[in-house]
Parts: structure tokens; sequence; C-alpha cells
């Protein structure tokens, strides 16, 4: 019987340092894989260091590297994309090119979906060690919001590091949408998931792409991806308003018949303009967020564009 294979699919951008480790590391896993042949494809993600020269090299020193260069950079959600169309592995798996996902759990990876039955296995870290507490903060109260708005299960800790077969793999392609929130897609495509779960491992080398500011405008993405409670919250927030202002003018229109006229009150006319002007505002914000993604999604852009290959074969 012929060996199934097994895709890596590495998301790269501005990883020089990293690649050679990940590579080294990682092949040494390759004993522990003696049922598949392994097959890697980076994709370099626009990159402006020098890691589509190494990977170049890379592959041609070793026929099982592959890899897609993008023209620029599209972010990691589009890299995986790109890698998932493109892997021509039975198997495929996700994994970062810093070794912060370890390799280690390959094999574990493997038995579970080719002897346990799993469609596909996920890794989760549960600490979250080496990360400044502020950061661990926010991530964690990310995930109670989102949990609690959306219909789709984003699991606190969960990273992209998975293995999933085929059934999964078109799942994830069959959700062509042009704002990829991952974490989310995963989660809604289902099947049956296995989890592993490992402590923080810190960067091997190189720094990370993500910033407090990128990480917080990621996280409204992805709210805006998966959940449309931004919306009902607001239509609730008109209703509250009307309902507080009918009252207001029945307490006037009563206070003005008991005890007459006297015009005062206009400092805290001002504030209410103020108040109610300010959550139009955030109102009509939230609104346009939800059109904007509408906009971005009608133009049905690619969603990244190679210019250079090389694949298997
Ligand atoms: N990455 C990418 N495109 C980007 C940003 C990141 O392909 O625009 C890759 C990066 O090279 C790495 C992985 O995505 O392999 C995770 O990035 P990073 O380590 O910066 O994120 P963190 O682990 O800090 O969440
Ligand atoms: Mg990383």
């Amino acid at each position: 019987m012929e060996k199934k294979q097994l895709t890596l699919i590495v998301p790269a951008y501005n990883e020089e340092e990293a690649i050679p480790l990940f590579y080294k590391e990682t092949k040494k896993v390759e004993a522990e894989l003696p049922q598949v042949h392994v097959e890697y494809l980076f994709i370099d993600d626009g990159s402006t260091d020098r890691t589509l020269e190494v990977l170049r090299r890379l592959s041609a020193e070793d026929e099982q590297v592959h890899y897609v260069s993008f023209s620029r950079n599209f972010g990691k959600e589009s890299a995986i994309y790109a890698g998932l169309e493109k892997a021509s592995g039975d198997y495929v798996a996700i994994m970062d090119a810093d070794l912060q996902d370890p390799p280690a759990l390959l094999p574990q990876m493997l038995y579970s979906i080719t002897e346990e039955g799993y469609d596909c296995v996920g890794s989760r870290r549960v600490s979250r060690k080496g990360e400044p507490p502020v950061r661990s903060f926010f991530a964690r109260l990310f995930y109670k919001i989102m949990n609690r708005m959306s219909q789709t299960e984003v699991v606190d800790g969960a990273r992209d590091f998975q293995m999933m077969n085929q059934k999964v793999r078109k799942g994830i392609l069959s959700m062509g949408e042009y704002n990829r929130f991952s974490k989310g897609i995963f989660g809604w495509v289902g099947f049956k998931k296995k989890w592993l779960e490992y402590e923080n491992i810190e960067r091997a080398a190189g720094e990370t792409k993500w910033s407090f500011w990128t990480l917080t405008l990621y996280a409204l993405d992805g709210i805006v991806a998966f959940s449309t409670f931004p919306l009902k919250f607001v239509s609730i927030l008109g209703l509250v308003f009307c309902v507080a202002a009918f009252l207001a003018i029945l307490f006037i229109i009563v206070r003005t018949l008991v005890f007459g006229d006297p015009t005062s009150g206009w400092p805290s006319l001002v504030c209410i303009i103020m108040l109610v002007s300010g959550v139009q505002l955030l109102c009509m914000g939230i609104i346009g967020q939800y059109m904007a993604k509408t906009y971005l999604e009608t133009k049905k852009r690619p969603l990244y564009l190679v210019e250079e290959e090389k694949l298997e074969g």
C-alpha cells in the first residue's frame, strides 16, 4: 500500500532566523512518523527579509520542501487559506514557523486521526507563561465576550496549530469569506475534534508580529465576523433610550402642571444632548463596522496573489 502523505503548512512572515530552526526540529520528528510521507509547504507571506531565499535554498536541498510566495503581505489568515488550497497531503497540519507549536505533538495528532477516528486534532495552551499579564487579561476577557455573543465556539487558548483530514480541510476551504477569523472558522466547521493541551512555549527566534493594538483590532474583527450581537445591542439601546425619553417627557409635563414652569435645567439639557448624540454615533459606528465588512465582502477580491511558487511534481 502506498504511504499516505502529511503536509505541514507553515505561514512565514519575516522568519529568516526561525525557519532553519523549525526545519531542523521538525526533521527530527519525522522519524516518529514512519507511516506517512512528510511534505513541507511554507507560505512566504510577502516577507521583506531573506525568508524567500532561505526557502529557495531549502527546497533545492530537500525535495520534501515546497513553498508559495505572496506578492505582498496578506496576513496569516490568507497564508493558511493558500496553504490549505495548495496542500496535496491526505492529512494537513498548520504550524507556526517560530516553534511555538511543538512538532513533538505531531505523532500524537496523527495517531488520533488515523487510529482513534478523529477528523481534526487541535492544540491549546493551558498557560500564558511569558506573556505580559495585561495581554493575558484582555485575551481571557475577549474569549468570554466572544463566546457569550457568538453561536460558534471559540476556545480560549486555542492555537492555529492543528492537524486535519480531507473532510475538515474541504470544509474550511468552502468558507471563502474575505474577512477570515480562523479561530471562528475552525470552530464553525465542526467535525470530530480532539484537543491536546500544552504549556506555552516562547518564540525560538525573531519577533512576534502582534502588538497590543493589532490584537485589539483582530479581536474586534473576530466579533464582527462571527456575531451579530452588537447589532441587536444597538437596537436594544435605541429602545431603552426611547422609553427613558418618554418617561422624562411625562415627568416634565406633570411637573410643569403641578409646579408651573420655571425655566431652569438647561445644563442638564446639554448633558442629555451630548449623551444621546454620543450614543447615536457609537451605534452608527457599530452598524458602520458591519457595513464596511459587507462592502469588502461584496468585492470578492482574491485572498492572496502568488508571485513565485514551487509545489510538488
Ligand atoms: N505570520 C504570517 N503573516 C503575518 C503575520 C504572521 O504568515 O502577517 C506568521 C508568522 O510568520 C508565524 C505565525 O504567523 O509563523 C504566527 O505569528 P507570530 O509568532 O508573530 O504570532 P504569535 O505566535 O505571537 O501569536
Ligand atoms: Mg509566535
